[in-house]
Order: structure tokens, then C-alpha cells, then sequence
């Protein structure tokens, strides 16, 4: 009777501890498996777009190189947003600055591209006032302007991107997010694909928030970024970034991360970025897309909503990138 008493202890003791270990496990770090069968024709569950803002010269150097080598080293592509002009002044005469960025998008075919993030990414007098997007006054680069100041200012980036980075942009990120219908005809005649404004301006704008096409170009609205505030660049709780992504999985929908590198300015802030990454990475069928991939696929029909998720075709030679 004592030994199987002391053994019912034993049992019971040992029960416990496996219990205390594991509750000091974070429920990020247990491997857990989401197996949503996909139907039909669909190869992917959701696809997945990381956009990282602010890119320029002589702004927080070290971190803009540390967030690249994440994305590289993760191997999920990251499309750069650059801005190309500092204090008015084209980046092209920065020629170190150019060098490394050009080597590192050659070196990274498919992981890194670069998009135009507005041209002086300034609020413009003249512009449009955000209609939300939290309590800032700050009115739009682009949105509000006469088209043709719109074109101008696209083509001079353009330029600029190409004699800088030796590519020719072809996605755009607005500034604070906002755009207008202008925008998007004077993208369309610069032969550009995509424009990547935010979620809550396309809602109230155009009354939507998946990704849409209007006058040939895709519209691909970015649905949550780290930052809560932009007063202390406070970030959301991780949970907050986690749902948000979850919610689009489990519905089989477009993802789109905004993020700006010089917000990561700690350890700590830094492993967020990291620990969100390979949240979504523990995640089957996720397939990882640049913005112009996006637009391109969207508008060739080589990315179609297929069953309960995404069909998706690459180009000939482009490598894939994906959870599957
Ligand atoms: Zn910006």
C-alpha cells in the first residue's frame, strides 16, 4: 500500500513539474501545427508582403543593414521603400549609399527589392488631410496635388531610383500612407504596377481594404505595422500583430507588414521584428511576395484566388519563397 502510495506521489510530483516547466515556455516557442486543408486549386493559404519604409541615406545606417540581414537570413523577401531625396537633394550623388544597396539587391534576387517612398516625404501644404489613421494632422505627400505636380514628382523619383539603385521602380509607397485617384492615373502612365498606401486610408478612400485595381494599377493596402504611436514610436503588443495575422490566415487573405527599420532601436524591439517573422514562418502554405511580384502576378493571372486560399504561378528563373 506504501509503495503505491509513494508511487501515486512520484507520479503526481512529477506531473506538477512538467506542468511548471512548461508554463515558463512562451506559446510562441511550442511548435504547433496549422493544418487548414487547402481546397480546390488553391497552393497557398495566405500570401504574405513585408514592407520596410524610410529607406535614405545617413538614417540610422546599422539598423536599415540589420533588419536587410534579417529578411535575408530568414529568407522572406522585404521590399525597401526609398526615399529619394534628402532635404531636397537627390540620393544619387550618395555614392557609397547607392553601391551597397544596389550590391545587396543583386545579391538577394527576389528577397530584396526597392520601392519609390515619395519623392521629398514631406506633408505638402496643398495636400489632402488624412480623413483618420489616429489623431495626426499631417496631410498627404501626393494625394490633394494637381496631376500633373503628381507625375512630375513620380518621374523625377524615378529617375533618381534608377541612377542610384540601377533599377527602375515600379511599386509605390505614398508617404503617411494617403493617395488620391490622381496618383494612381500619374503611376499608371509611369509605367508603374502597384501602389502600397494603408489599410485605413483605402477604406475610407475607396471603401475597401483587400487588395483591388483601379486604372491598371493593384492597390495593396498594408494592414498593421509595429508602431502604435507615433508620438513615443510605441509598438503594439505582440498579440496585437500575431491576431491580426492570424485573422487573415484563417480566412485566406492578402497580409501586408509595414514596418520602418529605425523603429527597431533595441534588443528588444528588434527581436520583436524577428520573433513576428518566424511566427508567420511556423505557419504552412504562406507564400512570401515583393509589392511588384504582387502586381505582377495579380495583373498576369499568375496569382488568383483559388478554393480557400491563393494559386500562384512564379515566373520562369524567379525563385520561391514560401512556408509549403
Ligand atoms: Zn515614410
Amino acid at each position: 500500500m506504501d509503495e503505491r502510495r509513494s508511487a501515486v506521489f512520484v507520479i503526481g510530483v512529477s506531473l506538477l513539474t512538467l506542468l511548471l516547466v512548461l508554463s515558463t515556455i512562451p506559446m510562441s516557442l511550442i511548435p504547433h501545427n496549422h493544418s487548414y486543408e487547402l481546397t480546390g486549386d488553391a497552393d497557398y493559404r495566405s500570401v504574405v508582403i513585408f514592407r520596410n519604409d524610410d529607406i535614405e541615406p545617413g538614417h540610422s545606417d546599422e539598423l536599415r543593414r540589420s533588419v536587410d540581414q534579417l529578411f535575408i537570413d530568414e529568407e522572406v523577401p522585404v521590399t525597401n521603400a526609398v526615399i529619394p531625396t534628402t532635404d531636397g537633394e537627390s540620393i544619387a550623388t550618395e555614392e557609397s549609399f547607392c553601391r551597397e544597396l544596389t550590391a545587396q539587391r543583386r545579391a538577394n534576387p527576389g528577397l530584396i527589392e526597392y520601392s519609390l517612398h515619395g519623392y521629398r516625404h514631406e506633408p505638402n501644404a496643398d495636400g489632402a488631410p488624412r480623413t483618420n489613421g489616429g489623431n495626426s494632422t499631417v496631410r498627404s505627400e501626393f494625394g490633394g496635388l494637381p496631376a500633373a505636380e503628381q507625375r512630375d514628382r513620380l518621374r523625377n523619383g524615378t529617375r533618381i531610383m534608377a541612377d542610384c539603385l540601377e533599377t527602375t521602380p515600379r511599386s509605390f509607397v505614398p508617404p503617411y500612407a494617403t493617395y488620391d485617384n490622381a496618383t494612381v492615373s500619374a503611376l499608371a502612365a509611369e509605367n508603374f504596377t502597384t501602389v502600397a498606401g494603408g489599410g485605413w486610408f483605402t477604406e475610407s478612400y475607396y471603401g475597401r481594404t483587400e487588395p483591388f485595381e483601379t486604372d491598371s494599377v493593384v492597390h495593396l493596402p498594408e494592414d498593421q505595422g509595429f508602431v502604435k504611436n507615433w508620438e513615443t514610436n510605441a509598438f503594439h503588443e505582440p498579440q496585437t500583430l500575431r491576431n491580426q495575422f492570424e485573422d487573415a490566415y484563417t480566412s485566406g487573405e492578402i497580409y501586408v507588414q509595414g514596418l520602418h527599420y529605425w523603429t527597431f532601436d533595441s534588443d528588444r524591439r528588434f527581436e520583436q521584428l524577428e520573433s513576428f517573422i518566424r511566427y508567420v514562418k511556423r505557419h504552412d502554405d504562406v507564400l512570401f511576395l515583393t509589392l511588384e511580384e504582387f502586381g505582377d502576378a495579380s495583373r498576369d493571372g499568375r496569382l488568383t484566388e483559388a478554393g480557400n486560399g491563393w494559386s500562384y504561378t512564379p515566373a520562369d528563373d524567379q525563385p520561391v519563397y514560401d512556408t509549403n
